[in-house]
């Protein structure tokens, strides 16, 4: 594996891959890896010949009283795991590279992100897709894999590419979980032992709404206050929204169906959380 910090490297070795008829996976990432990240390198192996994996700790994605200074980083261990995953290139840019002093530029999807966790954090899509509209044109990967656990997230990207005609194909890997189910995320690592615990609602509260849709229940509002009740039992969890929404367009459903999304952001102590499921047949992968 080799790692590239220089923009301009980076791209002379994407130039070089391509010109040589070979295909390219990214896979933008935060660090911090844990098994959630290393299914999305073993997916990019599968799509392309070459698979990159960026590591930034993206500033302009972060409001400022959110946890930038404290997100959790190891790069020599996250090395070693991209090592092992046949990673070929780990792409570290630094800040004073990507947002350089004069930088002004923002790539920005509306209507997409004014729900949701768009809603609840306002700026912090604009982030995501200005750095990943960099990533991908410094990069020019064929391919580029996110997590469906930021579910807004790959659809906020999926619109970016189709509305700027980008020729990359955005591949959407199945959430990864612990074995008690709560969703890998490298922010569990700021959560006590019984925070943890208290964290599992979250995985309850998607089996709940599962197991009622599959019931027959399609009352959107029916099973948002059920799956509040099922939350709002654990003492110091407070719920940033329960959405169900249509998996396409974001919209608010009234009425389930097998095309919904029920979508979650829980504060467990000080860490925010999130979870999803789609109501409709679903694979979704174990650690
Ligand atoms: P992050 O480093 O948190 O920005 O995540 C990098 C990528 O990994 C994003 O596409 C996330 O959606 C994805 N990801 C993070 N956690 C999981 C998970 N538990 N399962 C699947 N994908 C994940």
């Amino acid at each position: 594996m080799q790692i590239i910090h220089p923009l301009a490297d980076m791209t002379h070795w994407s130039r070089e891959v391509i010109a040589s008829g070979k295909t390219i996976a990214l896979v933008p990432t935060m660090g911090y890896f844990h098994a959630g990240h290393l299914c999305l390198m073993r997916l990019a192996g599968q799509l392309a010949d070459q698979v990159v994996v960026s590591l930034f700790v993206n500033s302009l994605q972060f409001a400022p009283s959110e946890d930038l200074s404290r997100y959790p980083r190891d790069l020599e261990r996250d090395t070693r795991m991209a090592e092992n995953e046949n990673v070929d290139i780990l792409f570290l840019p630094t800040d004073e590279d990507m947002y350089f002093p004069d930088y002004n530029a923002r790539v920005r999807v509306g209507g997409i992100t004014d729900t949701l966790c768009g809603k609840q954090r306002p700026g912090h899509f604009e982030g995501v897709t200005t750095v990943v509209a960099k990533l991908f044109n410094i990069i020019k990967p064929h391919y580029a894999v996110f997590g469906r656990k930021d579910f807004q997230q790959l659809s906020v990207i999926r619109k970016m590419v189709k509305d700027l005609n980008w020729d990359i194909e955005i591949v959407g890997h199945p959430i990864v979980r612990e074995d008690d189910g709560l969703a890998m995320s490298s922010r569990n690592m700021y959560l006590s032992a019984e925070e943890r615990s208290k964290a599992l609602c979250l995985y309850n509260a998607i089996q709940h709404a599962k197991a009622r849709f599959a019931d027959g229940v399609t009352d959107a509002g029916l099973l948002k206050s059920e799956i509040r009740d099922i939350i709002s039992a654990n003492s110091g969890v407070s719920i940033d929204y329960i959405s169900v929404v249509d998996k396409d367009t974001l919209f608010d459903k009234e009425v389930i169906d097998s095309q919904s999304v029920m979508a979650l952001a829980v504060r467990v102590g000080g860490t925010r959380l999130i979870d999803n499921c789609f109501m409709g047949n679903d694979t979704e992968t174990r650690s």
